[in-house]
């Protein structure tokens, strides 16, 4: 490298780039190094007034800014940006976007499935919240419970006597069978807790 290319722009918001790789998700860090490695490749006197700004990740998205128009700049940021719509932002695995309640993330389906079950007992914690606030008995039916709640259903609060109504394909749960599973749910949903800090931290 000349000293030319490293007073340039171009080059030295690549190196504040690289400085900041700790502000994004950790499981894209991989995808943006390389991005800033082929940056470098290509860094030459032409590229050199253009400015790279960045990291910014909202909305589980990842985006460097260019001020050029250079295509093969862009080129490389926009396929940071398609790698990371399809990289799980916990591990760097393969994922998709999935609406996880508070926010969607990219997650593959490892890093998904705790964040996903603990979702699914926070709306049925919020749903018995509701039905006793207007005294209702009213029952949820297994049909509209998620795969991963029906697994922690059927192993504590699920009536045995479920599939014995009028309708066999739809067994419900009462709302006191909910109830008297509540402080199972909340351990359950503590496990899930310390799991999903465990992947932040792997
Ligand atoms: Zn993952």
């Amino acid at each position: 490298m000349t000293q030319a290319q490293a007073a340039t722009p171009f080059l030295k918001d690549i190196h504040k780039l690289a400085e900041r790789a700790g502000w994004i998700s950790a499981g894209w860090r991989g995808a943006y190094h390389d991005s800033l490695v082929k940056l470098a490749a290509v860094a030459c006197e032409i590229r050199g007034p253009y400015r790279l700004s960045g990291p910014f990740e909202s909305d589980s998205k990842l985006r460097v800014a260019y001020s050029g128009t250079d295509k093969v700049v862009r080129g490389i940021l926009d396929r940071l940006k398609r790698t990371a719509e399809c990289t799980c932002e916990i591990c760097g695995r393969r994922g998709k976007r999935r609406d996880t309640g508070s926010s969607p993330m990219v997650l593959c389906a490892r890093c998904a499935a705790p964040r996903l079950l603990r979702e699914a007992i926070e709306v049925l914690m919020r749903d018995l919240a509701q039905a006793e606030i207007n005294g209702s008995s009213c029952v949820i039916a297994y049909e509209d419970l998620p795969i991963q709640m029906r697994l922690v259903m059927q192993s504590s609060i699920w009536p045995r006597d479920a599939l014995t109504g009028d309708d066999p394909a739809k067994p419900i749960v009462r709302v006191e069978d909910v109830r008297r599973a509540t402080s199972m749910l909340k351990e359950v949903r503590l496990i899930l807790d310390r799991a999903i800090d465990a992947q932040h931290s792997n």
